[in-house]
């Protein structure tokens, strides 16, 4: 690779342009993909790669099961079924003979293939009259390439449509890609030689070639390894940043419970959880630290996380400082006003409640009260967020279902107080090597023990035609005083053609189903007054059956209903069926879940046993994490995790834990990246990271 004397060399921020093969047509095509820069050619990594290790010979292959199949091209042709037009295209190895099938895209995809090509594809295996592939991706190799003949290892790069219409295929990306090499001689590593041989880190520059032209299949990985490191070091950098800014503000103490936590404590129902009484330990040292308490508190559906609340708040109050505690829905806000209150009626710790629905005169008197700090103890939604809400003298955040909240939000209320405390709550089960990532920067604490009065709540799938059955069930358990949720999907509350199949559901239930019940209607889009309404009937029993989108999803508290159904069970989340469940068995009583499954075949079906076999919110978190990965479950992107390319926040915990380790210990040593040796890092963290040091000083 002796870099060619009579063309000048590239350097990593040259337009991609510039690279030999890549004209501005192709240049237009990379940028729809991010790649504008050299750079970020050599930073587009192939998403897989040809090996001894991953062909699987025609005779191989399994039905059902994804595979990829190096062949040759024997044929091809348009073919009509009664409906529909598609192209056939028939491979051979020497084992046997596979059908790759494609219904869009006939055209261009036609073009590319030819009697006599050597290609790859990838895609599940089918069996229709003979076995076929539906859609797989495919690539086309070189002679040279074949690597069960010449041993080589072939990358293959992840291609959309638009790159490959550009003739941006594989096969060209891999002589680009060379191309960039043969006038770059060499990239710099931020990481000195002996950060790399403490860590056994390869050298950035092979690093670089190897992934994209493995020498060994042993290359691949160690290629992987030290790509995904840096991806993992850069992000637990920030949260070494974050943390250290924390740390730095002054946090105020509040040592004593005082009498309103003595008192809040002999007036409750019941007895502490072991869990509970260690984290009410963990939130007092905080108190009594001097720095600013930044704790996540995580605990399953019912563990019991709203009493801690109002004794962290009870204790912060006691000492005549102010409190926010912030709720992701109304009828949220309005269940903990309500039970705060009730906790609350023997003691002088005024309250209030603040939301959109709030009553413009009323709520100028509360806004009037809290600047005054008449009012301790604001209870409310994003309406707490709005400008005018000023506080006297606000101590402490709390915050519900924080994963409702963007990062955004949750400043916005601590621009509200000096360096308030910070309480955020989650019934969000996040496995531990995602929670290191994703709360880095926090402290957390754990209820990781339910309540002892809970009964045992069964959940089955039920197919349509069984649903006499449930109905059936939901009068047995509402003439023995129960009560019955029944709810409807509406994935997005602008979504009106699911409102009106909630709202006919309401309807036929009401009028044909339980004629002589009690049935209520809530939704996401009535108004504040009319939805509180509906919940104070349900919550006092006066309603039997609550037909509901997922309004109720977080939160909601009624001990007495024991059996919820779920109508089309197969458009939800995993998670979100979780949380929904979380609504029933709250009390000795248990309670039955019933999933009414309407479509989605084979694939729902796996994820819905998936519910009937785990009660636990962690494992079915990790579950839902393999089926749909991170970022459509922690809303990943307002994180900067869109960076990452290969990193794995749920499998890479070994990475993560030494990145983690090497990157809180360099900022302990040298916090403001001052170092010589540290200039590189902190020179990548300033290009690459800049959008995400907004919470952190770094001079
Ligand atoms: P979550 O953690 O899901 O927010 P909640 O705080 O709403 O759970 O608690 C669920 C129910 O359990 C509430 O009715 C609450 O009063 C009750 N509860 C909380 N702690 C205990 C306890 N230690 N023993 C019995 N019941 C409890
Ligand atoms: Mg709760």
């Amino acid at each position: 690779m002796v870099p060619n004397s009579s063309t000048p060399s590239l350097r990593l921020s040259d337009p991609v342009q510039f690279v030999k093969g890549i004209g501005p047509v192709r240049a237009q095509a990379l940028e729809e993909v991010g790649v504008k820069t050299v750079e970020d050619l050599l930073y587009y990594f192939p998403r897989r790669y040809l090996d001894r290790r991953n062909v699987t010979p025609i005779s191989g292959l399994r039905i059902g099961e994804a595979a990829t199949v190096l062949a040759r091209v024997v044929g091809q042709g348009i073919r009509y079924t009664r409906r529909r037009k598609f192209l056939q295209v028939t491979l051979t190895d020497e084992s046997g003979t596979l059908a790759c099938v494609w219904f869009h895209g006939i055209e261009w995809i036609q073009k590319r293939f030819h009697v006599g090509d050597r290609v790859a594809v990838h895609g599940k295996v089918e069996f229709y009259k003979h076995l076929q592939m539906v859609h797989p991706d495919f690539d086309l190799l070189e002679l040279d390439e074949d690597p069960l003949n010449t041993g080589k290892i072939v990358p293959l790069y992840p291609g959309t449509a638009g790159l490959k219409a550009k003739g941006l295929d594989s096969r060209r990306f891999r002589r680009v890609v060379q191309a960039c090499w043969d006038r770059l001689s060499s990239v710099s590593d931020h990481f000195s030689s002996d950060f790399r041989s403490q860590y056994g880190l390869p050298d950035l520059s092979e690093t670089l070639k190897q992934i994209h032209a493995p020498d060994s299949e042993e290359w691949t990985d160690r290629a992987r390894h030290r790509l995904k490191y840096d991806e993992h070091f850069f992000l637990q950098l920030l949260m070494a940043l974050r943390r250290k800014a924390l740390d730095d503000y002054p946090g105020r103490k509040f040592p004593e419970l005082g009498p309103i936590v003595s008192e809040i404590y002999r007036s409750l129902p019941f007895q502490l959880t072991d869990a509970q009484v260690r984290v009410m330990r963990e939130l007092r040292a905080d108190f009594q630290s001097g720095r600013m308490m930044n704790r996540l508190l995580q605990g399953d559906v019912g563990s019991g996380k709203t009493v801690i609340a109002l004794l962290a708040a009870a204790i912060v109050a006691g000492a005549e400082a102010q409190v926010a505690v912030m709720a992701p829905t109304e009828i949220l806000a309005e269940q903990h006003y309500r039970a705060f209150r009730e906790l609350t009626k023997d003691v002088d710790l005024p309250l209030e409640l603040l939301t959109g629905s709030t009553p413009k005169t009323e709520r100028a008197e509360i806004l009037d009260a809290l600047a005054s700090r008449r009012v301790l103890l604001l209870v409310g939604t994003h309406a707490l967020i709005q400008e005018d809400v000023a506080f006297g003298d606000l101590a402490l955040i709390i915050v519900d279902e924080q994963h409702r909240f963007g990062v955004m939000q949750r400043g916005r209320l601590m621009e509200k107080g000096v360096y308030p405390h910070l309480l955020a709550m989650t019934a969000t089960p996040i496995p531990r090597t995602l929670a290191i990532t994703y709360h880095g920067d926090m402290d957390t604490s754990v209820l990781d023990e339910m309540p002892k009065n809970r009964g045992k709540v069964t959940t089955r799938v039920v197919e349509p035609d069984e649903i006499d059955i449930v109905y059936q069930l939901v009068r047995q358990e509402v003439d023995q005083g129960r009560q019955c949720f029944v709810i409807f999907p509406l994935i997005s509350e602008s979504e009106t053609g699911d409102l009106k199949a909630a709202k006919e559901g309401f309807h036929h239930l009401r009028d044909e189903i339980f004629p002589s019940l009690e049935v209520g209607y809530i939704h996401g889009r009535m108004k504040g007054t009319e939805k509180e309404a509906v919940m104070e009937a349900f919550q006092a029993g006066k309603t039997h059956v609550l037909v509901s989108t997922t309004v109720v999803e977080v939160g909601i508290d009624v001990a007495n209903a024991t059996i919820m159904v779920v109508e089309n069970a197969e458009r939800f989340g995993l998670t979100q069926l979780h949380q929904l469940r979380g609504r029933i068995g709250r009390s000795l009583l248990g309670g039955h879940c019933l999933l009414i499954k309407r479509g989605g075949g084979d694939e729902a079906a796996r994820r819905l046993a998936i519910m009937e076999n785990i009660s636990n919110g962690f494992e079915i978190a990790d579950e839902d994490l393999k089926l749909r990965g991170p970022g459509e479950l922690f809303g990943v992107r307002q994180h900067g995790f869109e960076k990452m390319r290969l990193a794995n926040l749920v499998s890479d915990g070994t990475i993560i834990r030494a990145a983690r380790k090497a990157a809180f210990s360099i900022i302990n040593q040298d916090p403001n990246l001052s170092r010589r040796e540290h200039q590189p890092i902190k020179q990548v963290l300033m290009q690459k990271y800049r959008h995400q040091l907004d919470f952190v000083t770094i001079s």
